[in-house]
């Protein structure tokens, strides 16, 4: 993270960023990797299962033809072991996801502890972040060792949107049946006290990772950092991906004091207020009062951008839906090309053809398959 930015904390917003001071437009802001990742989709990638380097010298699993590792090290994948055989288009995202969290947390706790005194430890802890009253409110001062990461993981937001209660324990439920196939979490968590608890983990975490997961075509991950950012229809930031680092630029020029917001999803750019409104308080909970939401004047249009030769070009490829998001070069100039637009025009208010650029920049983003 920048030294430009600083987490803050109020009951509007929650913990957020806020810019120490001015920032201009097209700065790399946040650099990070996932906490937790998961490949979404196998078809035609080359992705290590463990690392999720792009490569194209694959070690094989020996006992199945599911596993790709790149080295001998990501090979002793505990994770593929106990799902060695299966492909994950049978797998359920949500499952994997919860499984994955599960036991990057007991990684973490059994890494200080080789005794299994490691989940009593665990369970101290989860319960201590869980009950503390002003667990929103906390600030990280630092999130460089993998306990505060976890510590701020289990106080990510919760928002049930559109998923229901009981598809939420089912999915739990499969989590922890499927994680008590392994023999060290089974011999680990044997006693009823201790089952019981990672019962409720496993609850607690598909809840944490559905509700702050972020995928593209490839792989998901959760990016503790960027899941810090709110929403805004007009946003001064915008990210992107690529292998398990998320990158997050600004889009806008920042001043002193202001807050830095992300667009959840690409779908907010081009609709109408009252789409935004009813898709931002149904998948996230929330009445946006962004600039774009607030001001009865928008959309506006400017016509110095609309008659710029690049913004003509990138319209036209975004009209002609004929991007190859397989083309990984292509789709970086054309990124790059957006971003270009964005910075000729910092001084402008945020138009219509911004929402354009910018969603067409976090298209490419998402969609791009390297
Ligand atoms: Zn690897
Ligand atoms: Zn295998
Ligand atoms: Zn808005």
């Amino acid at each position: 993270m920048a030294n430009v930015l600083e987490m803050k904390y109020n009951e509007k917003f929650g913990r957020h960023f806020v810019a120490k001071q001015d920032i201009d437009v097209g700065k790399v802001i946040v650099v990070e990797e996932a906490f937790i990742t998961m490949i979404v989709m196998h078809a035609g990638l080359n992705i290590c299962d463990t690392c999720f380097k792009h490569m194209t010298n694959f070690i094989a699993c020996q006992n199945c033809t599911f596993g790709l590792f790149c080295d001998e090290i990501c090979a002793q994948n505990d994770l593929h072991k106990m799902r060695c055989g299966r492909s994950s288009k049978d797998d359920n995202p949500l499952v994997e996801y919860a499984i994955r969290s599960i036991v990057c947390a007991l990684d973490i706790f059994a890494a200080d502890d080789d005794s299994a005194c490691y989940v009593d430890t665990l369970m101290s802890f989860v319960e201590n972040v869980i009950q503390d009253p002003k667990k929103m409110a906390n600030v990280p001062h630092s999130i460089v060792d993998n306990k505060s990461k976890y510590r701020l993981f289990l106080t990510l937001n919760l928002w049930l949107g559109s998923l229901k209660e009981d598809e939420l324990m089912a999915r739990a439920h499969d989590a922890f049946e499927i994680l008590l196939k392994m023999p060290q979490i089974k011999a680990a968590f044997s006693s009823h006290k201790k089952s019981r608890f990672l019962m409720h983990l496993c609850v607690f975490h598909t809840y944490l990772v559905f509700c702050n997961s972020f995928q593209n075509q490839a792989n998901g991950g959760i990016f503790l950092l960027r899941n810090h950012f709110n929403h805004s229809c007009a946003p001064n930031v915008l990210c992107s991906n690529y292998e398990n680092k998320s990158t997050c630029i600004t889009s806008r020029h920042v001043k002193k004091g202001d807050q830095l917001f992300i667009s959840y999803g690409s779908g907010y750019f081009n609709h109408s207020r009252a789409e935004r409104q009813k898709g931002l308080s149904n998948d996230f909970g929330f009445q946006c009062e962004c600039e774009k939401c607030k001001n009865k004047s928008y959309p506006i249009s400017s016509d110095v951008i609309k008659s710029d030769a690049e913004y003509q070009y990138l319209a036209k490829e975004l009209d002609m839906k004929k991007v190859k998001f397989s083309d990984g070069s292509k789709c970086a100039i054309l990124k790059q090309k957006c971003l270009e637009i964005l910075i000729k025009y910092r001084d402008q208010p945020w138009t219509i053809e911004k929402d354009l650029v910018a969603d067409f920049y976090q298209q490419l983003s998402v969609e791009t398959i390297h």
